[in-house]
């Protein structure tokens, strides 16, 4: 029975010598992460980052913004980043965005210097994913996305966003808009010159913040265009 008890304390003041180790490594880890996360989470919060295409994210990607019977990039091709931005709740936000990897430095830089000079507002930034990859879903949601392997809006062409080198910002405040139309329908009181010549803080008007800094990586806005205004868009190609 002695033996036993002393066995037992033994073993007791084992565990708990590996317990106290435990918690030292612990409180050690949570004194480092304390004295980096606010620089940390400064830095992530104000420039943003990029990184390949993670496992769970590529999968839902499957038959949304990814088509294997279309000319879609490779992953190694794409990144996904996380984007800061002023909500239209006047709140700093991270959204997510994929790109095409050649550009993803550049467009991180745009949207710090549109977040840093506090001038405009972002309603949401999701994956065209979380829509099941349907452009008039995320649209009407007034969703800022860029990557999606689709064919042009109403016709066969792979559009630009099919090559991560597109991004559509706001679109209800900046509809796409033709003699015939308006998409999202819900910006179609944002469609016309004067329309657009009212302010407000997630409008795209020429010579802002959003087209200067675009503008900058030598993008082009689709607000630009002949007849047919795409005021959300912004393109590497111009297209
Ligand atoms: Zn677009």
């Amino acid at each position: 029975m002695q033996a036993e008890s002393i066995a037992l304390a033994a073993q007791e003041s084992r565990l708990a010598a590996v317990a106290s180790h435990r918690l030292a490594v612990l409180r050690a880890m949570a004194a480092q992460s304390m004295r980096q996360t606010p620089r940390v989470a400064e830095e992530c919060l104000t420039k943003g980052y990029a990184k390949p295409i993670p496992e769970d994210t590529w999968r839902h990607m499957q038959g949304k913004s990814w088509h294997a019977s279309l000319n879609c990039p490779r992953r190694e091709e794409l990144a996904l980043l996380r984007v800061p931005y002023l909500g239209y709740d006047d709140r700093p936000h991270s959204g997510q965005m994929i790109v095409a990897r050649s550009v993803s430095a550049e467009v991180l830089r745009v949207f710090a210097e549109i977040y840093r000079s506090g001038q405009f507002r972002i309603k949401t930034m999701q994956l065209i994913d979380e829509f099941g990859g349907d452009d008039a879903k995320s649209m009407a949601a007034n969703n800022t996305s860029a990557f999606n392997c689709r064919a042009i809006t109403g016709g066969v062409q792979l559009s630009e966003h099919s090559f991560g080198k597109a991004i559509d910002i706001n679109p209800i405040q900046n509809p796409f808009v033709t003699r015939m139309i308006t998409m999202p329908t819900a910006g179609s009181q944002f469609s016309n010159s004067t329309q657009r010549a009212v302010s407000h803080p997630g409008l795209i008007q020429e010579g802002d913040v959003v087209t200067k800094a675009f503008a900058r990586i030598g993008w082009k806005w689709g607000g630009t265009w002949g007849s047919t205004k795409d005021y959300q868009h912004f393109s590497q190609s111009g297209r």
